[in-house]
């Protein structure tokens, strides 16, 4: 990894979660130095939820100047879709943010050059770069969380795609004729092992699923992985949010049963599924990875 001289550069991290604004102050270590966030309501109006956002770069700024930090570029994780590089947003959970100029937005109020990235993308680039896939040049990235979503990191580079969504392993079909899903289509891995899919499933949040159900997330959860492994020459997949995480190893466990199970070729057998390692800090870190690799500073795979 590439390092720049000046020892008090930081990225101003953005996070554009699903139930949370976040801000922070990322070192070029990968070190969370600074963070401040804010509850997202989904109902608030394009601008209010701006204007919350813009008031947490402000305080971020003045923490860094206080810290003697210097801010260099802004990276942020926003939910998908979204059109290449994030110059306009559309996260589905939030209904007032429709072709959002994030971007440019984020640009203007910070007056720094501005990356944005998929939060699930961004996460997989933290985890590379300092978590659970250091040094990692091909994996898969999950959060299972109230959505499922991931990024691919091939050859040391995370995947774009078409648009900037490759990496969507939550609508890989994982029980046919399942579940429906937002997607329109039935079974994909979002709509059967998601937060919101088991509270509908088993009629109170996920926190409180049986044993056969986290037996059963798991499982399914692997076979998305084992299909990823084979199509994509995969042996690792790196999975944080709250539901894999709370779940813990009996998750963990049946995943890799599974895993063990369907990734039978040559190259592909042997894959294993392990824990994220940056937890609740892995979004800003991301975010931040997101701005320093915009700006050519992180290197994946170097
Ligand atoms: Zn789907």
């Amino acid at each position: 990894m590439e390092m720049a001289t000046s020892s008090n550069q930081v990225a101003l991290a953005v996070d554009i979660g699903g139930t949370k604004l976040a801000a922070g102050l990322v070192d070029k270590a990968g070190e969370l130095l600074w963070s401040s966030a804010d509850l997202t309501l989904a109902a608030r109006s394009a601008e209010d939820i701006f204007g919350t956002l813009s008031r947490l770069l402000d305080e971020a700024l003045k923490a860094s100047a206080r810290m003697d930090l210097t801010p260099i570029v802004v990276g942020a994780g926003c939910g998908g879709p979204m059109a290449k590089e994030g110059r306009d947003v559309s996260p589905l959970n939030i209904p007032s943010w429709r072709k959002f100029p994030l971007k440019g937005a984020l640009q203007k109020s910070s007056g720094l050059e501005t990356f944005v990235d998929n939060d699930a993308k961004a996460i997989a680039l933290a985890e590379a770069w300092v978590g659970a896939a250091k040094g990692t040049k091909n994996f898969i990235g999950m959060v299972v969380s109230t959505g499922v979503g991931g990024g691919l990191v091939v050859d040391g580079k995370l995947l774009g795609g078409q648009a900037g969504n490759a990496g969507h392993i939550g609508h890989v079909i994982v029980e046919p004729e399942g579940a429906n899903c937002v997607c329109g289509a039935k079974g994909c891995l979002e709509a059967e092992v998601s937060g919101l899919s088991i509270q509908r499933r088993i009629g109170m949040p996920a926190k409180f699923a049986s044993l056969d159900e986290r037996k059963r997330a798991g499982c399914l959860t692997g076979r998305a992985i084992a299909c990823s492994a084979n199509l994509l020459d995969l042996k690792l997949a790196v999975i944080g949010g709250s539901v894999a995480l709370g779940f813990g190893s009996v998750f963990f466990a049946s995943a890799q049963r599974e895993l063990d199970r369907l990734a039978c070729l040559d190259f592909s057998f042997g894959s294993k599924v392990v824990p994220a390692a940056l937890g609740e800090n892995a979004p800003l870190i991301g975010a931040a990875a997101v701005g320093f690799s915009g700006l050519g500073i992180v290197m994946l795979g170097d």
